[in-house]
């Protein structure tokens, strides 16, 4: 299957447009530098995609929006259910905040349990495109644990490259979907630099996301998801945590996608979320300046990359929407994991609700008013991390069985 709407790339660096012909991976003038950004026919895609076209698509998942990614392939029926996760219209937590409307992306409820699994498909699908046999990727965690999954779906094989200090649960969704993990010594700078090595010797398909173009276009489907299901009215914001730039550029391009097509009158503005412990982009915004390798150190692990593969198209997004660059303490985030749970029966992992955190700091520094409406995006879910989540919370002793403590336990004296 063709996709007459997907027609080239432009290099996000040196501004040069190629026909799909012309180019696949990265910029043949640039070269590695050279992130590509997928062009699209929107004149002929207004023709196709309108409200009508939502009206009558009765699939419920990303696979809804496939015009408008950049895939050309007859293997969607392969692939499992990814995106249309539910959109929650919040009480509790908006009543909390004090904000005039409030609504929560729970993206912890895609296959593998996080916003990586709209990329993987699309990676996937481009994988079994290109004839290839083994997909290959490095992640923090979650990109590796939803390749995985979405490769054994397909019948692909995986490798997967994962720093050592991966959380278990993402290690062990990886070789329980059958993958070959490499575990690798250091942190996830050496682990990037070590799987493309790889990747380059055994010619394996390229899942990195910030080299791979296509997997931005699946990410996009986040928000065109959010949109769809404001009845194309998004709120003023939306907030978002930031790695490597992948999941910001994606949330920028899906709204900017639909302004083409005249179906939004404006893209929200995103407020884009670090942690402390690991701000290369927040830096780099406040000092005007180039970004600069940062440490990795946040419990927010998938968000601890401390060399972003992706800046220009992260920093490109938060631009042009208006946006704004924040960054919380890991503190904040366990704090925000909390109350989300408590408020609203969602339980994000820390990279998940670090944009909760930012939120309630941008509300606090006025950057956010009281009088504005705003979607916060939970990237994961709390379950592949139950470890840094307990940090959250207090865990109460072991009880024998005997009424007269439980009757202490109930009034706060016995804990
Ligand atoms: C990957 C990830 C992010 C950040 O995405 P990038 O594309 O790396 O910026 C945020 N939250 C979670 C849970 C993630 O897995
Ligand atoms: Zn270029």
């Amino acid at each position: 299957m063709k996709n007459r709407f997907f027609k080239g790339y432009r290099c996000t660096t040196c501004g040069h447009y190629f026909d799909k012909s012309e180019a696949d991976f990265t910029c043949p003038i640039c070269g590695e530098k050279g992130i590509l950004d997928v062009v699209y026919d929107y004149e002929a895609m207004k023709e196709v995609v309108n409200l009508d076209y939502f009206k009558n698509n009765h699939d419920y998942s990303m696979w809804r929006y496939a015009p408008l990614m950049s895939i050309e392939t007859d293997n969607i029926d392969k692939m499992l259910k990814i995106g249309w996760t539910p959109l929650v219209h919040s009480q509790n937590l908006k009543k909390y905040l004090g904000i005039k409307d409030l609504y929560i992306k729970d993206d912890g409820l895609n296959p593998s349990g996080s916003s990586k699994d709209r990329a993987s498909g699309v990676g996937v699908l481009k994988a079994l495109e290109a004839g290839a046999d083994t997909i290959a990727t490095s992640s923090t965690g979650n990109a590796a644990s939803s390749l995985a999954c979405q490769a054994a779906h397909a019948g692909l094989k995986a490798v997967i490259f994962v720093p050592e200090r991966a959380p278990i649960g993402k290690v062990t969704q990886i070789c329980l979907y059958g993958a070959k993990l490499v575990k690798v010594q250091g942190d996830y700078k050496a682990t990037f630099a070590f799987s493309k090595e790889a990747i380059k010797k055994y010619k394996w398909y390229n899942r990195n996301c910030a080299i791979n173009p296509h997997l931005v276009e699946g990410k996009k489907t986040v928000s065109l998801e959010i949109a769809e299901q404001l009845n194309f009215k998004p709120t003023d914001w939306v907030v978002v945590s930031v790695g490597d730039g992948c999941t910001v550029a994606g949330v920028y391009k899906g709204f900017h996608d639909l302004k083409e097509l005249g179906l939004i009158n404006e893209v929200p503005r995103i407020l884009a979320v670090q942690s402390t412990g690991c701000e290369p982009f927040v830096i780099a915004d406040r000092l005007h300046q180039e970004l600069k390798e940062a440490d990795e150190n946040t419990i927010a692990d998938s968000i601890a990359v401390g060399i972003p593969r992706n800046p220009i198209k992260a920093i490109n997004a938060v631009r042009d929407s208006h946006g704004v660059w924040i960054s919380v303490s890991d503190e904040k985030i366990l704090q925000a994991q909390a109350l989300l749970g408590k408020s609203e029966g969602i339980f994000g992992e820390p990279a998940g609700v670090a944009s909760l955190a930012g939120l309630i700091k941008a509300i606090d520094e006025g950057i956010i008013s009281k009088d504005e409406t705003v979607t916060f995006i939970v990237t994961g879910n709390g379950l592949k991390d139950p470890l840094n989540a307990q940090k959250a919370i207090t865990m109460p002793s072991v009880m024998k069985p005997d009424l007269e403590i439980l009757d202490r336990y109930l009034k706060g004296e016995w804990k």
